[in-house]
Parts: structure tokens; C-alpha cells; sequence
């Protein structure tokens, strides 16, 4: 892992004899390290940073508010984490069974992590965008809101195993409390669970749920902001100032940091990527 604080130029990654020694163990796939690197520096920040882009449009006093390094991979770690979430014969990533219980979910001794959001929030193409190297993985992506009734279990490779639970606002509190909450509460390799939050509308009621939740469990959890694509930069920074004030002053449980993403131009996937395979283990 990087040292926390280090700060990592766009131009060091071309910089670095053992990525390329990684990239050449890799596949090339869409969106895998080999492509992005060859990205001319401006579009590589906003591909892998897309909270330093955001940083750019504030006034200097303002930047503190903001917690933009605290995991600061470094381009080695990208490189790795992009193996780890890369199919190959030695390392199989797949999906495994579905549940609407917990005691019918897959008795899986790997480390967790699992995917919460309201419906239609982006989870379904988060998910199929974190799995872009393993293009055998079907991951479902709805039209309709409430498609994902079950929790669904995906293992990649011996490292970890992802879980895309139902979402919630549609059905909702039934499957949440019946699924969420006990699977929330009783799932003991459970490492860390992503809550996913819609960047152009900001943390909604039903997502204060999912939050306080969190917090009563007492789960480390990250708040990831999707479809950062659909906002102006304008409204993104209001989006995140907003959310990280509420993140620092009223939350215990949550990471500083946020992660925005969006599944269709990648934008934070990578660096979400070496933020689950660092917190499942896989890059000490
Ligand atoms: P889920 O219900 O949370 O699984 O949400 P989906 O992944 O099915 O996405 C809901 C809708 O938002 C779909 O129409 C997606 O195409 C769209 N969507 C998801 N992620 C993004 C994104 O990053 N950018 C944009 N522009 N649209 C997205």
C-alpha cells in the first residue's frame, strides 16, 4: 500500500518498471491498466482520480474539507488490484448462487464485501463494471426498478467474494429488513460494504436508513457516489462538498473518503477496484 498522504502524479505511472511487469502477467481487455495507460495524462487523472479532477474547481481553504488521499494507491497496487479482478484460468471469477436469506447464502470462508443502494442507483452496472476484466460474468443490469430481489454472490478467484444485495426503496422495507439488515448484521467475513449514492441527487431519505444502519452495526462502510457522468462539474462539487460534510461531521462507521464512479466511462473504477482489493487483503 502506498504511505497515506503520498501524492501520486498522473506521470509517475509511466514512470514505473514494475507496473509494466505486471501489465505484460495481465490481459489486455476494454478498460484494463495496459489501455488506460497509454491515455493522454489529462483523461488518465480523470480516469483514475475523479475526486482529485473535482479538487481543481475549489478554492485553496476549501481543499481540506475533502479527503482525497487517504487511500493513495500506488500504481503498482493499481496494477495488481487489476489482476485480481482479472479472469484467468488460474484465477476464476464467476458467480456463484443467489439468496433471499441468509441462511441459504453460500458458506463462503473468503473475505466480503457487498453492494447496497436504492434501486436503480447504478449497482447493477457498478458491479458489471468492476467485472469488465472477467467479461463471462453476467451480472444482470435492469431496466426496472427492484430487479435484484436476491443476494447475489460472485468469487473472484481466493481472494474475495462480492455481493450485490437487493435494493432498496422499491419493496422496500420488506427485502431490506428481511435480507439487508440480517445479512448486515450476521455475515461474519464481511469486510466492507459499499453504500452507493446517486451523484446527481445526493444522499436520499431512504439512504439515511441504509446509513443509520451502518452505523448502529457498527460496519466500516464507504460511500460510493455513481453515474458521476450525468452532472455538470458544478453540480458534482456541490453533490460531494455536501455529502463529506455530512461524512465528516455525522458518521462514524464511514470511510472519510469518497469514491465517485461512473460505470460508463470508468471514471474511479480502478481506484475503487484497489480500494476492495486492499480491504479484502490482496495487496499487503
Ligand atoms: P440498480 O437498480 O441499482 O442495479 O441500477 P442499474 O445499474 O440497473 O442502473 C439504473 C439505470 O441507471 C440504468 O438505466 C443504467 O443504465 C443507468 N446507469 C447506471 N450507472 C450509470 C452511470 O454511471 N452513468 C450513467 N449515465 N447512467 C448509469
Amino acid at each position: 500500500m502506498a504511505a497515506p498522504g503520498l501524492r501520486l502524479g498522473a506521470e509517475r505511472l509511466f514512470a514505473v518498471p514494475a507496473v509494466l511487469e505486471l501489465l505484460s502477467r495481465s490481459n489486455s481487455t476494454s478498460q484494463a491498466f495496459p489501455e488506460v495507460l497509454r491515455l493522454p495524462k489529462q483523461q488518465l487523472r480523470k480516469l483514475l482520480y475523479p475526486l482529485q479532477e473535482v479538487e481543481r474547481f475549489l478554492a485553496p481553504d476549501r481543499r481540506q474539507d475533502l479527503h482525497l488521499r487517504i487511500f493513495d494507491p500506488s500504481p503498482e497496487d493499481i496494477a495488481r488490484a487489476d489482476n485480481v479482478f482479472t479472469a484467468t484460468e488460474g484465477n476464476r471469477i464467476d458467480y456463484v448462487s443467489s439468496a433471499v436469506r441468509i441462511d441459504h447464502a453460500p458458506d463462503l470462508p473468503r473475505p466480503e464485501v457487498c453492494f447496497i443502494g436504492r434501486s436503480n442507483v447504478g449497482k447493477s452496472s457498478l458491479i458489471k463494471a468492476l467485472f469488465s476484466l472477467a467479461p463471462e460474468v453476467e451480472v444482470r443490469v435492469s431496466k426496472k426498478p427492484g430487479h435484484t430481489k436476491k443476494m447475489n454472490f460472485f468469487k473472484v478467484g481466493k481472494h474475495f467474494t462480492v455481493v450485490d444485495m437487493p435494493g432498496y426503496g422499491y419493496r422496500a422495507p420488506e427485502d431490506f429488513v428481511d435480507m439487508v439488515e440480517t445479512y448486515l448484521k450476521e455475515r461474519r467475513n464481511l469486510k466492507r460494504t459499499f453504500l452507493l449514492v446517486d451523484s446527481v441527487v445526493g444522499i436520499q431519505k431512504t439512504d439515511n436508513i441504509a446509513i443509520e444502519m451502518c452505523e448502529e452495526f457498527a460496519l466500516p462502510y464507504v460511500i460510493v457516489l455513481t453515474k458521476i457522468d450525468k452532472s455538470s462539474k458544478g453540480h458534482l462539487l456541490k453533490q460531494v462538498l455536501q455529502i463529506q460534510k455530512f461524512v465528516n461531521t455525522k458518521t462514524q462507521g464511514c470511510f472519510p473518503q469518497l469514491f465517485p464512479v461512473s460505470s460508463v466511462t470508468f471514471s474511479g473504477i480502478h481506484l475503487l477496484r484497489s480500494f476492495i482489493a486492499s480491504v479484502t487483503g490482496n495487496l499487503d
